[in-house]
């Protein structure tokens, strides 16, 4: 059916409260497009905001029309052009949380404050992390990393149930009873299989950050870039004793208003406010240039981000798992962002992360799709410019950041997060040989058409 046709049709079959927008030289539509990265966005031929289950189910029902899902927009592949449309779900939204049962579920759009927000008015957390604006379900769906998984586990291994709409326009629910397969699938590949309407995740209460509150204690450290082997030394002793109180991340950044390449160490502990100071007391050793420290509530949590989640801005993320802390490795990245910032000042903005966390606790290991719970070690590439022009100076950068941090480690090791990449072999995001069998074969019994994406197929 050609798209107008379609369009026409669907304005008499949605809720009062959903909009359809098609025309692109007006101002809603163009808001309604804006996403975190301006990197390859397409122009629609129209953006359909549901506001409700029943809108979003008619929409998402077997047509031959093309369309992408649109939650958070911090993805790369939630674009498509003149003859497809945007599936919005930013404003159909509700947080339903049960603190007695430790549970929360969660419809459409619902974003990462939002829902911290929510949960922490009821006294409950769950693993959210890095980004206020991220959409929590596709957060969910790929994995979901950050520093609270040693407490709470991975996001995807903390789903329960999800209602999920197929290819072929049918609605069902998954989980340990319903369509066990798909349920498992849902857990790390979610977005390949359909149009995920809600989840319901596990919840904790917010002592679980060591803390009645909820709080816990972040520090930062600052150091220049010739302390490099210094930093790096300790913080391979810090990451090697990890445990699963604490958590970090070691951030290469050149922060306004010089724009002078940095380390920041930003360290987090999960227990006595007091104590965390003396657990990292070998980073204020090293007599960093400037130090602080602060002990968010957990929605405040991914706050000093917010520069970098806002949307708009010609930029890549992704998270690159590695088998280990190796400061050969770590120096050769720092190599390779200075080198970045030399060649490409406009570039400024990017930056490399790495991050380490505890193992998930054994008993929150679920049977997924997810493949890395072993990893501890995340690369996370925040690749930023405000040219064009300067865009191939900044992904080449990105790619030499990732191979310095793989140095040592073979190509059939290599590891993705699932929702960082589409490019890079699908082996690295499932490398378990039959964890990719039975996705494939789940993706031909659910999905043969590939209308949620032709991954997989
Ligand atoms: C700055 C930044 C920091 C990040 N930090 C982390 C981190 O610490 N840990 C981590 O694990 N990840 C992190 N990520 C990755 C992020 O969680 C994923 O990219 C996530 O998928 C983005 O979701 P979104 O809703 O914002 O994006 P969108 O682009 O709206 O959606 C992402 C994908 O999911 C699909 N989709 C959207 N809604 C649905 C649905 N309801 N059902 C099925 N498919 C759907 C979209 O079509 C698209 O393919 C980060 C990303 C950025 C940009």
């Amino acid at each position: 059916m050609a798209l107008t046709h379609f369009i026409a049709e669907l304005r008499g079959a949605l809720s009062a409260e959903a909009c359809v927008l098609s025309d692109p030289t007006k101002e809603d539509f163009q808001l309604a497009l804006l996403r975190w990265s301006d990197v390859d966005v397409k122009i629609p031929g129209a953006i359909v905001q549901v506001a409700n289950e029943s809108d979003a189910v008619k929409l998402a029902s077997a047509h031959r029309t093309p369309f992408v899902l649109v939650c958070g927009g911090h993805s790369l592949w939630s674009t498509i052009g003149p003859d497809g449309f945007i599936l919005d779900l930013t404003k159909y939204k509700s947080v339903q949380v049960n603190a007695a049962e430790h549970q929360v579920t969660v419809a459409g759009g619902v974003l990462m404050k939002e829902f911290a927000t929510a949960l922490a008015s009821a006294g409950e957390c769950a693993p959210v992390g890095n980004g206020n604006t991220i959409g929590l379900i596709p957060y969910c769906l790929g994995g979901g990393i950050g520093v609270a998984t040693g407490l709470m586990g991975i996001a995807c291994d903390n789903i329960r149930s999800a209602k999920i709409v197929l290819a072929n326009g049918q609605l069902v629910v998954a989980n340990e009873r319903q369509h066990p397969e798909l349920f498992w699938a849902i857990k790390g590949a979610g977005y390949y299989f359909g149009l995920i309407l809600e989840i319901t995740l596990a919840t904790y209460p917010l002592s679980v950050f060591g803390t009645p509150e909820g709080q816990h204690w972040i520090g930062n450290y600052l150091y220049p870039m010739d302390r490099a082997a210094e930093v790096f030394k300790v913080v391979e002793s810090l990451v090697a004793t990890s445990s699963s109180r604490t958590a970090g991340l070691v951030m290469l950044i050149a922060p306004p208003p010089h724009h002078q390449p940095m380390i920041a160490v930003v360290p987090h502990y999960f227990g006595d406010l007091e104590d965390g100071p003396k657990v990292f007391k070998e980073l204020a050793a090293l007599g960093p240039m400037m130090q602080s420290e602060k002990a968010p509530h957990v929605p405040n949590l991914s706050d000093h981000l917010d520069f970098a989640c806002g949307k708009g801005g010609l930029r890549r993320f992704n998270l690159t798992g590695l088998q280990e802390f190796k400061i050969e490795n770590c120096l050769q990245l720092t190599e390779v962002f200075q080198q970045l910032l030399e060649s490409c000042p406009d570039a400024s903005s990017s930056g490399y992360f790495i991050e380490w966390h505890c193992l998930p606790p054994h008993d929150m290991v679920r049977n997924s799709a997810f493949s890395h719970q072993s990893v501890h070690l995340w690369l996370h590439c925040l690749s930023w410019c405000q040219e064009q022009t300067s865009l191939t100076k900044v992904f080449e950068s990105e790619a030499r950041a990732i191979d310095a941090m793989r140095q040592g480690t073979e190509p059939d090791s290599y590891i993705d997060l699932p929702h960082g990449t589409r490019t890079h072999p699908i082996e690295r995001r499932f490398p378990d040989r039959d964890t990719l069998a039975k996705l494939r074969a789940l993706k031909k019994e659910f999905d043969p058409e590939g209308t949620f994406t032709k991954e997989l197929l």
